[in-house]
């Protein structure tokens, strides 16, 4: 493709993008595919021969739209959304033409000041401490994802607990130590953290051990739920490392009681404290919610996808930490191809050391792209319009308590259900578990078997919930009213159905 052929290409996709997002409360909001419905409409293999762009553009609609579940669709209200905004789809515009993988300062020295420029913005914008920002000995780091978060800062958190195990010992003698530890670490998050805390203690070598929460605490870890957790593992031989704290879990948003946690951990100040605020911490940009992050300053670090609710395309996962050289004494390792004077200076940052990966993308770009094309105003006024929607959707589901029973307060404009004519007795202990959770399943399946909306059931410490979140920025009032009627209408069928 020369230059001529991709501004024709080019402007065609542009517009193809634009009448994408202008129509697409038009197409069915689930895949309505089966699997394996790709392959048997492909060649078997690549072409031989080179194809024009006006081949290989109609397979966009014919082949792979049909396979495409909207997450940008108004009626997407399942998981967590993923936000989408053109400001951040010129960023990967930018980034996918410029193409230069920065590990190191010396790579590419913009991508990586600008990396640093914009972190330090968005940590000011959602109210973090100071001491997250670089100008101190902290900082930010674009992740691809929440759980690739966890999972480098929990290697970060194992290491300096083996070194300060190790502290004051010969080398011969640290290495002892640190063997003898390294069977013993424990990572804690609660059971309702998300998985990727359990996979990133896999992965980091270590145990894993979940703190139990309860329904009258709304499913937020506390610091006797902690200190409980932590006394069983003491009990066991196990050495505490890592825990994970949450700002919205996937489950019910629940926010863990974050003082009582830091007050816990006073006696245990070895263990690293991360706060996943994978979907809820974009709300942050509220001063509202700032009374939040200005707790974490007792804590290690913290990160958000500003690619679920902060209009920037996936993948920008913010991760802040503390103390940057937590990070860079774990995983730094610096062969000779990798030196250069500059790094060597000491004056750069080579966010290599802050990561798994050696190369990675450039997106700040979209970051900073958005951020000035939306002004923190606009950001806010993103949020609080999804929240007020999400205040809607709850009351209107309060408002038919005769079939709805809400779990936990909606939060973070999500909301969360059951059938009620069971399930409030079951979590009374009193009730037949097993029929709340059929008729809230069949609620679930049937909204399903329509299509017209795509929401998520999941099960909250055994209890079945059909999850509402209204966080796609096409979403508008009549799609949650609509979406409550369906819910309405199928709850009344099968409670008819039981009755009967
Ligand atoms: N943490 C929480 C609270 C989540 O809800 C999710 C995903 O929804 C994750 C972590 C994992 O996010 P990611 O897909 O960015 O790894």
């Amino acid at each position: 493709m020369n230059a001529d052929q991709f501004r024709a290409a080019a402007h065609a996709a542009i517009e193809d993008i634009i009448s994408y997002h202008a129509t697409l409360e038009s197409r069915p909001v689930v895949a309505p595919v089966s699997p394996g419905y790709l392959a048997p409409q492909m060649p078997t293999s690549a072409p031989a021969a080179p194809e024009g762009w006006d081949t290989i553009r109609p397979d966009i609609e014919s082949l792979i739209m049909p396979g495409l579940t909207h997450w940008q669709h108004p009626n997407f209200m399942a998981f967590f959304p993923s936000n989408s905004s053109y400001p951040a789809i010129l960023g990967e515009l930018y980034s996918a033409a410029l193409s230069a993988p920065a590990f190191n300062w010396l790579c590419s020295p913009a991508i990586t000041e600008l990396e640093t420029v914009v972190l330090d913005w968005v940590a000011k914008a959602i109210g973090l401490p100071a001491g997250f920002l670089s100008s101190g000995e902290g900082g930010g780091v674009i992740q691809g994802s929440a759980s690739e978060a966890i999972v480098t800062v929990m290697v970060a958190a194992r290491e300096r607990m083996l070194r300060r195990r190790a502290e004051g010992c010969t080398e011969e003698a640290a290495e002892a130590v640190k063997d003898a530890y390294r069977g013993r670490l424990v990572a804690l998050g609660s059971s309702q953290a998300h998985s990727s805390t359990h996979k990133g203690a896999i992965i980091a070598g270590t145990k894993f051990r979940s703190v139990t929460v309860r329904l009258e605490d709304e499913f937020a870890m506390t610091g006797e739920g902690l200190k409980a957790a932590l006394l069983e593992c003491k009990a066991e031989g196990l050495v505490p490392y890592y825990l994970t704290v949450s700002l919205g879990t996937t489950a019910t948003c629940a926010v863990d009681q974050f003082a009582e946690i830091a007050e816990v951990l006073k006696e245990w100040p070895d263990v690293w404290v991360h706060v996943d605020a994978a979907y809820a911490g974009a709300a942050l940009v509220c001063p509202e919610y700032q009374h939040f992050s200005a707790q974490f300053g007792a804590f290690d670090s913290f990160d958000f996808n500003m690619h679920k609710w902060l209009l920037t395309n996936f993948d920008a996962s913010c991760l802040f930490i503390q103390k940057r050289s937590d990070l860079t004494s774990a995983l730094s390792i610096t062969p000779s191809y990798l030196r250069n004077e500059f790094s060597d200076s000491g004056l750069v940052t080579d966010y290599r050391d802050w990561q798994i990966p050696l190369g990675r993308r450039f997106r700040a770009l979209k970051i900073w792209f958005v951020l000035r094309s939306y002004g923190l105003e606009g950001l806010r006024a993103h949020i609080r319009r999804h929240i007020t929607l999400g205040k809607m959707f709850a009351e209107l589901v309060e408002s038919r308590g005769d079939l709805f029973f809400i779990i936990t307060p909606p939060a973070f404009a999500l909301t969360v259900l059951t059938v009620r004519p069971f399930v409030v007795m079951d979590f009374k202990g009193d009730g037949n578990l097993e029929a709340g959770n059929r008729l809230t399943k069949k609620v679930a399946d049937i909204i399903a078997a329509k299509g017209e909306a795509f929401l998520t059931s999941s099960t909250v410490e055994g209890v079945v919930a059909i999850r509402v979140v209204a966080g796609t920025p096409a979403v508008e009032e009549h799609h949650l009213r609509r979406v409550f009627d369906l819910l309405v209408e199928a709850a009344e069928e099968v409670v008819r159905q039981e009755r009967n």
